[in-house]
C-alpha cells in the first residue's frame, strides 16, 4: 500500500462546497431552545431580534442535512484551507505504539484556532442583511480575534466583551484585536445594565463567559442595526464547523483509511461537533462504528459531572434557555484553571449524542494536559492551544492502551489550535507552580440546585 505521507493535504478545490447538518441523521432530536420568559420554544421571530437572520433559519432547522457554503465564504476559506490532516508519526514512535495517529490541524490562521470557520460564516450573513455590526464575548481570545478578522474583511462593526481576567491577562490577544478593528471592552463592564449589576453584587470579579455573553447581547439588542453572534454552542456553529470533520473525512478516503477513534476537546463543543459530524453521520445511519471520545477540563466537567437539563446560557438570564449538560449557569471554574474550555455547558446537539449513547465522555486534569502538551511541541513540533491540549492528552491515552494490547487502532484527534498567547499557563507550568483543582460534589450540587424548573 502506498505510504501515506506527512500531511496529507486536499487540493484547492476539493474543500467541501456544503456544510453537513448532523441534526438531520439524529433520531432524537436537540431540544428546543426556550424564552426565557414564557419557557416556550423560541420562535424565528423572537430570535431574529438578537441574531442574524440565516443564522436563526440554520439554528432551527432539523431536517435538511446539506447545506450549500455561499461563494463569499468559500473564497475567504481558500486563505487558509483546506487544513492539513497530519500522520503522527514522531509521536507514534516516540510512545512506541502501534496505533496510527493522525491530527487535524486547525492553527493555520492568525486567529490560532478553528474558530474562524464560523466567524466568517456569521459575518457574511450579518453583512448579507445590511447590518452595521455585531456584538460578541470572548474568553481565551480565539473567537475575538476571528471574529475581528471576519468582520474586517466584510466591512463590519465588531465589538467584543472580553473576559476581565483574560483582558488583563493576554493584552496582546486585545491588540491583535484592535488591529483588525475590533473594539474590546473588560468584562464585567459598566457599559451595560448587566454588567453594572454584576459588579455592583461582585465587586472583585475576574468576569466568567457567562457575565460576557449577557453583556453583549444586551449590547446588540440595544443598538440600532446591531446583532449578536456566538462561537460556539450553538447548533449553527457546530453546523459551519463541519468543514472540519468533512475535510478530515475526505482525506481519510484518499487513502483508504478507516478511523477507530475520534477525539476531540470540548468546550461549548463546536469543535467537537464540527470534527465528528460525518463521521456521527454514518453511525446514525448504520453505516459505520466509531469511538468518539470527547475531552473535558476536569475542573469543569459539564458532560461527565454535569446535569443533561434546561438551563441558561449567560449568566444573567438574558438568553434563551438550552437542554443541556450544564454545571449550572452560575458556575465559575476555580480561579487557578488555565486551560480554556471554561463554559459552564455544552452544545444542545452534542449533549443529546451523548445522553443518546454514541459517544463517551472523559475529564483530564490541567497538569497533565500541560505534560501532554510539552511533550507534543517537542515531538510534533507544533506549540499548542491548552484547549487542543486536552485532546492530545486523551490520544496519547488511548496510543498507550494500544501498546499494551498491540492493536492497531487508527487514532484521530483535532488539534485546534496553537498556544502563543498562552505563555502565562505555560510559564507556571515550567515553574511547576501549575495545581490541579477538581470541583467537589458539593459545590457542583450547590450550582446545580439552582437550576431553572422547567
Ligand atoms: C474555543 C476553542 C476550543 C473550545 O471550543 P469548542 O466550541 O468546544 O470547540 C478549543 N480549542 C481552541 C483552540 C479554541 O480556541
Amino acid at each position: 500500500m502506498e505510504k501515506i505521507p506527512y500531511k496529507i493535504y486536499l487540493e484547492e478545490n476539493e474543500i467541501p462546497r456544503q456544510w453537513y447538518n448532523v441534526r438531520a441523521d439524529m433520531k432524537n432530536k436537540p431540544a428546543p431552545l426556550l424564552n426565557p420568559a414564557t419557557l416556550q420554544p423560541m420562535t424565528a421571530s423572537e430570535l431574529e431580534n438578537v441574531f442574524c437572520k440565516e443564522l436563526v433559519k440554520q439554528e432551527l432547522d432539523d431536517t435538511t442535512a446539506y447545506f450549500d457554503i455561499p461563494d463569499e465564504i468559500y473564497d475567504f476559506y481558500k486563505m487558509y484551507r483546506p487544513a492539513p490532516l497530519v500522520r503522527a508519526y514522531f509521536l507514534e514512535k516516540a510512545l512506541g505504539t502501534p496505533a496510527k495517529i493522525y491530527y487535524k490541524f486547525e492553527g493555520n490562521n492568525t486567529s490560532g484556532s478553528h474558530k474562524l470557520n464560523s466567524a466568517i460564516a456569521q459575518a457574511y450573513y450579518a453583512k448579507a442583511q445590511g447590518l452595521k455590526g455585531v456584538t460578541t464575548e470572548t474568553g481565551a481570545g480565539q473567537w475575538g480575534t476571528a471574529l475581528s478578522m471576519a468582520c474586517s474583511f466584510f466591512g463590519l462593526d465588531c465589538k467584543v466583551f472580553m473576559v476581565k481576567c483574560s483582558y488583563e491577562q493576554k493584552p496582546f490577544r486585545r491588540e491583535v484585536m484592535r488591529t483588525y478593528g475590533a473594539s474590546v471592552t473588560p468584562s464585567p463592564s459598566t457599559e451595560t445594565n448587566v454588567g453594572r449589576q454584576i459588579l455592583q453584587e461582585f465587586p472583585d470579579t475576574n468576569g466568567s463567559l457567562g457575565c460576557a455573553i449577557s453583556e453583549a447581547v444586551e449590547k446588540a439588542v440595544s443598538s440600532e442595526g446591531y446583532r449578536y453572534v456566538l462561537g460556539s454552542v450553538l447548533s449553527q456553529v457546530v453546523l459551519h464547523q463541519s468543514i472540519i470533520g468533512l475535510e478530515t473525512k475526505k482525506a481519510l478516503d484518499k487513502y483508504n483509511v478507516k478511523a477507530d477513534i475520534i477525539i476531540g476537546c470540548a468546550g461549548g463543543g463546536s469543535n467537537l461537533g464540527g470534527l465528528i459530524a460525518p463521521f456521527m453521520g454514518e453511525k446514525l445511519r448504520g453505516e459505520a462504528d466509531y469511538r468518539i471520545i470527547a475531552v473535558e477540563p476536569a475542573s469543569c466537567p459539564s458532560l461527565t459531572r454535569g446535569k443533561f437539563a434546561y438551563d441558561f446560557c449567560d449568566t444573567g438570564k438574558v438568553c434563551p434557555l438550552a437542554k443541556m449538560y450544564t454545571l449550572g449557569s452560575g458556575f465559575m471554574p476555580s480561579a487557578n484553571h488555565a486551560g480554556g474550555l471554561r463554559y459552564h455547558g455544552m452544545s444542545s446537539v452534542l449533549s443529546q449524542l451523548y445522553d443518546d449513547g454514541l459517544m463517551e465522555a472523559v475529564s483530564v486534569e490541567q497538569t497533565e494536559v500541560f505534560d501532554a502538551a510539552q511533550k507534543f511541541a517537542r515531538i510534533e513540533g507544533i506549540l499548542p492551544a491548552p484547549e487542543s491540549s486536552h485532546a492530545i492528552c486523551a490520544a496519547v491515552k488511548e496510543a498507550l492502551k494500544c501498546k499494551e494490547s498491540g492493536e492497531e487502532k487508527t487514532i484521530v484527534f483535532g488539534l485546534t489550535g496553537t498556544g502563543y498567547f498562552d505563555m502565562y499557563a505555560y510559564q507556571k507550568f515550567n515553574d511547576g507552580i501549575m495545581s490541579d483543582y477538581i470541583p467537589t460534589d458539593d459545590e457542583l450540587k450547590a450550582s446545580l440546585d439552582k437550576l431553572p424548573k422547567v
